[in-house]
């Protein structure tokens, strides 16, 4: 299935596209000297928050509307374009009226189709700003397109995806799980979306930027939307996961940029293999679904429940095992296992219900 959106290319030619900035625009200072030094590395768009949707009440919540002026300053002196996060209609119609480039809408806003809503009415009419929209905190993909539907119909067509990471619960190394897959449901979605990883959220500390940026890359995303800061340990925000702009020049020229993979004989010949491999599952699985229908048969005229935890158990643990011993992942082998389990306790059901009616 397949979303149909009208999108036109946005106007960068940069393979990856970057945009760079600080997490929080906090004084005219570090925004111009961020920004400068970022523009001697050859960035060319500028992010920096200016209204920050924070947790607890007592951080720092963004500079507000003066940060407008400094961002002007900003596009004056370097001719970078600037971007800026918006999450009302005011911020909306502040952006529009001070000329900024880009906008985009933050992961906890993306997830309240009201204020999407009233972003995209706000932004109506308005067919010349770039807008990206983050992924909502929760891995819930139909929430995510949703919000680009929302501002799509509202005439915006140069617009694009952050993906950023998801609060999944529970403790991780990174800040937000990557979830990649998500990622990659939406390409597949919307196959002609930009889509830009947001590696600085993801992963929440400055040293695992560079392995998702990376990864990001390997997986085909688009660009990257980095925290740079000219003083990261003084920053106000999000201090621990934000970079030099020296730093994100050397990252820049230590990313390695892949081909994508285009059909060729020898990748031909290993797809046929592939397919033949897949084939051989779906048989086999088709095999083990008819003798687990079978045994269905026999616990029905035995009267005997469908489900024995204490068998599902030992198979488990011994599939993992086997899978482990191969250089498989146990978490993979588990998830199968229990997919496979699933169906089979399902088509024995279906076979109990069935006799029941004859
Ligand atoms: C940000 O980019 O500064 C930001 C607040 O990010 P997120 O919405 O991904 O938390
Ligand atoms: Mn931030």
């Amino acid at each position: 299935m397949h979303t149909l959106l009208n999108i036109s290319p946005l106007p960068f030619n940069e393979i990856p596209l970057i945009i760079a900035g600080p997490c929080s625009a906090e004084s005219h200072e570090q925004t111009l000297k961020t920004a400068l030094g970022l523009n001697t590395n050859g960035i060319k768009l500028y992010r920096a928050g200016l209204w920050k949707p924070r947790t607890l009440p007592d951080s720092f919540e963004g500079i507000g509307k003066i940060g407008l002026e400094w961002l002007n300053e900003v596009k004056k002196k370097t001719g970078m374009l600037v971007a800026t996060e918006v999450a009302t209609r005011e911020h909306v119609e502040l952006c529009l009226d001070k000329g900024i480039d880009v906008i985009w809408i933050g992961a906890r806003t993306t997830t309240n189709p009201f204020a999407v809503q009233e972003i995209a009415d706000a932004l109506s009419g308005h067919n010349d700003v770039i807008v990206f929209v983050k992924n909502p905190v929760n891995p819930d993909i139909e929430l995510w397109i949703g919000a680009l539907q929302r501002i799509n119909n509202a005439g915006i067509t140069m617009l694009g995806a952050i993906h950023r990471g998801f609060d999944t619960g529970g403790t991780h190394i990174y800040r937000n799980m990557p979830e990649w897959h998500v990622a990659i449901e939406l390409r597949r979605r919307i196959p002609e979306l930009p889509i830009l990883c947001d590696p600085s959220h993801m992963g929440g500390k400055r040293e695992l930027i560079p392995t998702l940026s990376q990864q990001a890359l390997d997986m085909g995303f688009d660009g990257l939307f980095i925290e740079s800061h000219c003083n990261p340990d003084k920053a106000l925000s999000d201090s621990e996961q934000q970079i030099t702009p020296s730093e994100l020049n050397s990252l820049i020229n230590s990313l390695v940029i892949r081909r994508q993979s285009e059909p060729n004989e020898l990748l031909n010949a290993m797809r046929s293999q592939i397919d033949e491999c897949d084939n051989s599952l779906i048989e086999i699985l088709n095999k083990r679904m008819t003798i687990s229908r079978e045994i269905g048969k026999y616990k029905k005229d035995h009267d005997m429940q469908v489900v024995q935890t204490s068998r599902f158990d030992e198979i488990l643990k011994q599939r993992i095992n086997q899978a482990q011993e191969m250089g498989m992942n146990g978490d993979f082998m588990k998830k199968v296992m229990t997919a496979i389990h699933q169906e089979s306790v399902r088509q024995q059901i279906e076979i109990l219900n069935n006799n029941n009616k004859s």
